[in-house]
């Protein structure tokens, strides 16, 4: 038994913060919450009253790798990005580079609190076994662009390896976006998912020009293409952006097998639109936060993607109650997990993971963050670099700077080492 001492504990099924020890069991689950000083067990980590614990948060949509490509083609058009700068070095990675450029954002995100994320990319086992060495959580899919069985049977392959991986690892099937995979295609996509029970990861409504090709090209209406498919009953479905998505129809993505994710700083950078956010929250439908790939965005920080969503559909919509703190904490938390098929995962409750992100609230700006106000301060005065441990199924991933799992200096270099050879070849 490990306990987290004497901690400010806020998660988003509670109104107000209480002060108490987080005691953990030998499995990793939060085993029971007491008031402060009185848990007994080894001290995981004491926060003397002046630390809050909230859960860890989830990154629902990213590709880690693209750490490596950073950088690239800023400032142009999806479109054009992607053909001109993006897929050109995309062919040219190899199964380490995809190791270190894991790494690399794995190191970026632990630092930020992050415990969770959901990633779509390629030479996936390298991913799986990135995230095994750092303690992370993850849902993983290969990408699945055109059509392809080979790649489709290396994704079932992957799920055959690691779903269910140490409590830690779902997979999922990821059609890559409804303009690059041919309709048949889905379908057999969809029905695979269907067979070995997992989820699908798939890009949604990303750009306008998706919706117009629904529109003038497939001649169906988005949401009856996705049911057409069979993909709004599979195990779990992850619409990535959703920008997009015609309001009148989100009642029939309310489910609880179905998350939107928003990610939107890479909206706003890629010039992709708003979305319907407020809409999204009205009809309760499950939505996440993702930040996509640091080639789009260009941070891994859930901190950022909380704070940006928070006040730009304030401003855009002129309306300073859409997208509260406490909505958008919750979507970058228990959302998120349950997005990613993590059933026991987002909220500090007896039975539930100890996926925790610890914050240090002897920092100057959170004089005047009590029980009461503790989302407003983290999303609005707060940010990623006031994380002072992050915690995973029990296991401390990062305290005070330092990384427990992971060589930070020889991933830097490593990584290094492999953007030159992406670029220069
Ligand atoms: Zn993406």
């Amino acid at each position: 038994m490990s306990v987290i001492r004497n901690v400010l504990i806020w998660d988003s099924e509670r109104v107000d913060a209480e002060y108490g020890d987080i005691a953990i069991d030998d499995a990793g689950s939060i085993s029971s919450i007491t008031p402060p000083n009185e848990a007994s067990g080894d001290t995981l980590f004491d926060g003397h009253g002046r630390a809050l614990a909230m859960p860890g948060l989830v990154n629902a949509h990213t590709h880690v790798s693209m750490t490596l490509l950073r950088g690239l083609g800023e400032e142009l058009p999806l479109m054009e990005w992607l053909k001109t700068r993006i897929f050109p070095v995309e062919d040219r990675l190899t199964a380490a580079h995809i190791r270190s450029g894991a790494e690399l954002a794995m190191l970026e995100m632990i630092a930020g609190g992050v415990t969770c994320f959901a990633d779509m990319y390629f030479f996936m086992k390298e991913v799986a076994d990135a995230v095994i060495t750092s303690g992370m959580r993850a849902a993983l899919c290969r990408g699945l662009p055109g059509d392809d069985q080979s790649k489709l049977d290396e994704n079932i392959a992957l799920a055959k390896e690691f779903n269910g991986r140490e409590g830690r690892i779902t997979v999922q099937l990821g059609p890559h976006a409804p303009y690059t995979v041919p309709r048949d295609a889905l379908k057999r996509i969809s029905k695979a998912a269907h067979e070995h029970n997992i989820g699908v990861h798939f890009h949604w409504l990303e750009t306008k020009g998706e919706l117009e090709m629904f529109k003038n090209e497939y001649k169906i209406a988005p949401v009856d293409y996705l049911e057409d498919a069979g993909l709004l009953d599979v195990h779990e479905l992850l619409l990535a952006h959703s920008v997009w998505f015609p309001e009148e129809e989100l009642h029939r993505v309310k489910r609880d097998n179905v998350t939107l994710v928003h990610c939107p700083k890479s909206n706003l950078k890629l010039g992709s639109g708003y979305a319907p956010v407020k809409e999204m929250i009205d009809a309760d439908v499950n939505v996440a936060l993702g930040t996509d790939g640091a080639a789009s965005n260009n941070r891994l920080d859930i901190w950022d993607e909380m704070r940006t969503c928070a006040l730009m559909h304030k401003g855009y919509r002129t309306d300073p109650t859409i997208a509260s703190a406490r909505d958008v904490l919750k979507m970058a938390t228990v959302n998120g997990a349950r997005g990613l098929g993590f059933k026991n995962t987002g909220l500090i409750r007896e039975r539930y993971t100890a996926d925790i992100a610890i914050v240090n609230l002897d920092r100057p700006q959170y004089v005047g963050c009590d029980r009461t106000n503790v989302p407003e301060f983290v999303v609005y005065a707060g940010s990623s670099r006031d994380v002072t441990a992050t915690v995973v199924s029990g296991r401390l991933l990062y305290k005070d700077g330092e990384y427990l799992t992971l060589d930070p200096q020889e991933i830097i270099k490593t990584a290094s080492r492999h953007r030159t050879e992406i670029i220069d070849r």
